[in-house]
């Protein structure tokens, strides 16, 4: 089903297309957002949430899509980008003829977008959306199969907050630097194994008590405020849960000096990063520092086969990283604009070719 009354919604930014896709049989009901084609065909991961009304699953699919688009620009993808969201109804789980039917909507947009694993979503489902499309990527067998994404993602991170601590406290030492990591889940795990070996002091947090429990017996790390996560007393504050954490109420209460973090749309609004930056509380762009499992995912839906393509477009990223932190201190601004403006003077160059 087509549906315009997208262009409406203030999160609308010229997005190419977006798709509300509905299955009477199975009762999924989707959307999938494509922003941009132009550096090539749309990629992002497919997200399962129950969303409180379907405003907001729209809400999501187009900023997380627009996201994608930097995302895959700035991490020197030939990828567009894109974004689809599963909102499930108040009773309803995820199941297989779900993960199907999802499978048939992608196919049926003929490869302008591929889709992967996000929150909510594992390598079991990609592999059943496969039976149904190839435009597909994140799965576990296969010539390019690059499997689950989290694990370089996750290094990705790591590195970004090395690059952050270097620029910020003069060394990329993480030894007795106190890390806030919020979400232990498929990346905030690896993350802070990362920094466990690295001697950072955590402290962690997490909706489901367990995972949170789970980190501290694993890592020694201390147990904190749930609802006051973000005001943590601590060095570095990594979001790695869901994205709307960095607010015009939570930014004035954070007491780190790094915002380095793998969750998505972390700012409420762009404005809020010169929020941070006013503050002198650096901030690592979040579609910039979490771009590595779209390296993995960008291996397997291009089907490279050079066994050193990953690793030399990951240096490329930890070190765009640095430039980024760097222009932003020259020129006085705030990292995300700096990010910003990188990512749209690709993808202009990339129209133009
Ligand atoms: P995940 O679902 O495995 O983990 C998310 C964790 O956050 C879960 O443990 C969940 O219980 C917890 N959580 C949810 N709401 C919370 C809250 N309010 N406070 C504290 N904890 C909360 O997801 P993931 O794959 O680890 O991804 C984490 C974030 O990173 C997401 O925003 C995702 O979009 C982003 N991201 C992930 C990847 C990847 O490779 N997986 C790549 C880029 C970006």
């Amino acid at each position: 089903m087509m549906n315009s009354g997208y262009r409406a919604h203030p999160e609308y930014r010229d997005h190419e297309k977006v798709v509300f896709v509905e299955d009477e049989g199975s009762g999924l009901r989707a959307v999938i957002a494509i922003h941009s084609t132009a550096l090539g065909p749309a990629a992002g991961g497919c997200r399962v949430w129950r969303y409180e009304n379907e405003e907001n699953g729209l809400r999501d699919a187009l900023r997380l899509s627009r996201g994608m688009t930097y995302k895959n620009a700035i991490a020197g993808l030939d990828l567009g980008g894109g974004k689809a969201v599963i909102m499930l109804g108040e009773r309803q789980t995820k199941t297989d003829a779900m993960m199907l039917a999802f499978g048939r909507a992608v196919e049926e947009l003929g490869g302008q977008y591929y889709t992967a694993e996000d929150v909510g979503v594992n390598i079991a489902d990609m592999q059943l959306v496969y039976t149904q499309t190839r435009f597909v990527a994140g799965l576990s067998q296969g010539q390019y199969a690059s499997g689950d994404p989290s694990p370089i993602t996750a290094r990705g991170v790591f590195e970004g907050i090395r690059v952050a601590c270097s620029k910020v406290f003069g060394t990329p030492s993480l030894d007795g630097v106190r890390i806030a990591v919020q979400g232990i889940g498929n990346v905030g795990w690896s993350l802070c194994s990362l920094l466990s070996q690295s001697g950072a002091e955590l402290i962690v947090t997490d909706v489901d008590a367990k995972r949170c429990d789970r980190a501290v017996e694993a890592f020694g790390a201390k147990p904190g405020s749930f609802e006051r996560f973000h005001a943590t007393d601590c060095d570095v504050y990594a979001p790695c849960a869901l994205g709307g954490v960095l607010t015009r109420l939570s930014i004035p209460q954070i007491k780190a000096k790094i915002v380095a973090g793998a969750a998505n749309n972390q700012l409420e609004r762009e404005a809020d990063a010169d929020a941070l930056h006013a503050l002198g509380i650096t901030y690592m762009p979040d579609f910039l520092i979490n771009a590595g499992g779209i390296l993995n995912v960008a291996a397997e839906i291009r089907q490279v086969g050079d066994p050193h393509w990953l690793d030399g477009k990951f240096a490329s990223l930890v070190h765009r990283m640095g430039f980024v932190l760097d222009a932003a201190a020259d020129q006085n601004i705030s990292p995300n604009r700096v990010a910003l403006d990188l990512a749209e003077e690709i993808i202009r160059r990339g129209r133009q070719i």
